[in-house]
């Protein structure tokens, strides 16, 4: 259950409604978000019954949510989260938005042309990593500060926001200066410090499904960043370990209808990752939106055989611009832009 308090309250009243609470053996956790104060109920009531809540004078409503993840869960909102970014590009509303760029920043060159050749191909928003989580140690591990000031420089340029992983609680300072939206990647879904964090933050997170997440530990993932008053997750779908060795991984498009209809939470999904096969990433990019995707996160390269990380899922530009156009009219097709 959550208790909605009227508009944002002063600290005066939100000790108030606190001592009412505790007074009465209420277990409640406090959320403050750029929206509203509430309280996530997590044990029992108390000695309140549900109506004398509902009468404080500082509460304007219950929410009844029904399942572990309460934030996330659809019912926890009256309407869908839509994440401003800048003045023209809002997430989460009826047009789909494309991340792209390499997996990693190789160079200042490198991200400078992709960023100019991204944005003429009308993607929306800048990617490429700085920090990379390679399986191996003794792989490229990106470049660091020096990567993030060039993405940062070169999607400046060409006016687009920027996406970066951040990998470790340590870094975040740092990368909220050079990024738009942080990226957890699915090695860290469950790095709850990590994710802690990025709640205090108030900058957007996509947060990426761990390789073997089910849908519940996803959404109890995103719920610590939503706890902490972050209320701009964004859910990535980037793929699971199945028993097929063709594909990288395995994309899981059920879980785009799933978050769906269980969350008010934009959902992304990342078929670059997904498939490992730069001649998939097209077509189940259209599948993505079809299923009703709100954007994608794709790793395009200026000459992807030569990608430092990730070579044989990076796409080409002119294939990048092909995506694109498919997805237009797929989304056309689901009645989104
Ligand atoms: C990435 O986007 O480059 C990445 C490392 O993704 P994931 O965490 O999904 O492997
Ligand atoms: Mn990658």
């Amino acid at each position: 259950m959550l208790i909605i308090t009227k508009n944002k309250l002063n600290l005066e009243e939100l000790k108030q409604i606190r001592k009412f609470l505790s007074d009465k053996n209420v277990d409640v956790i406090p959320v403050e978000n750029d929206m509203r104060h509430l309280f996530v109920v997590t044990g029992r009531c108390g000695e309140l019954t549900r109506n004398e809540i509902r009468k404080h004078s500082l509460v304007s409503s219950i929410v009844e949510v029904g399942k572990p993840y309460k934030l996330s869960a659809k019912s926890s909102l009256s309407q869908k989260t839509k994440i401003k970014l800048g003045n023209s590009l809002t997430i989460g509303n009826k047009k789909i938005i494309i991340m792209a760029g390499p997996c990693s920043v190789e160079s200042k060159n490198q991200i400078l042309s992709t960023a100019q050749e991204i944005k003429k191909v009308g993607a929306n928003i800048l990617r490429g990593g700085a920090y990379k989580p390679r399986t191996a140690p003794y792989d490229f591990q990106g470049l660091g500060k020096i990567g993030l000031h060039f993405l940062k420089s070169a999607a400046d340029e060409f006016g687009l926001p920027v996406i970066t992983e951040v990998l470790d609680v340590r870094d975040i300072e740092i990368v909220a200066k050079y990024a738009d939206i942080f990226q957890v990647g699915t090695r860290n879904m469950q790095n709850y410090p990590l994710l802690r964090e990025l709640g205090r933050q108030r900058k957007p997170v996509l947060l990426k499904r761990g390789m073997w997440a089910t849908y519940k530990e996803f959404l109890l993932a995103a719920e610590y960043i939503l706890v902490g008053g972050n209320s701009q997750v964004i859910l990535c779908e980037r793929g699971i370990r199945t028993h097929v060795p063709e594909t990288r991984f395995t994309l899981d498009l059920n879980i785009v209808a799933y978050l769906k209809h269980e969350t008010h939470l934009p959902v992304f999904v990342d078929p670059s990752h997904g498939t490992g096969r730069s001649s998939m990433v097209r077509v189940m990019s259209r599948a993505a939106v079809a299923a009703g995707a709100d954007g994608l996160l794709i790793e395009a390269h200026l000459d992807p055989g030569r990608s430092i990380s990730d070579s044989d899922q990076a796409i080409s530009i002119p294939e990048l611009n092909k995506l694109i156009s498919e997805v237009k009219l797929i989304a056309q097709a689901v009645n989104r832009h």
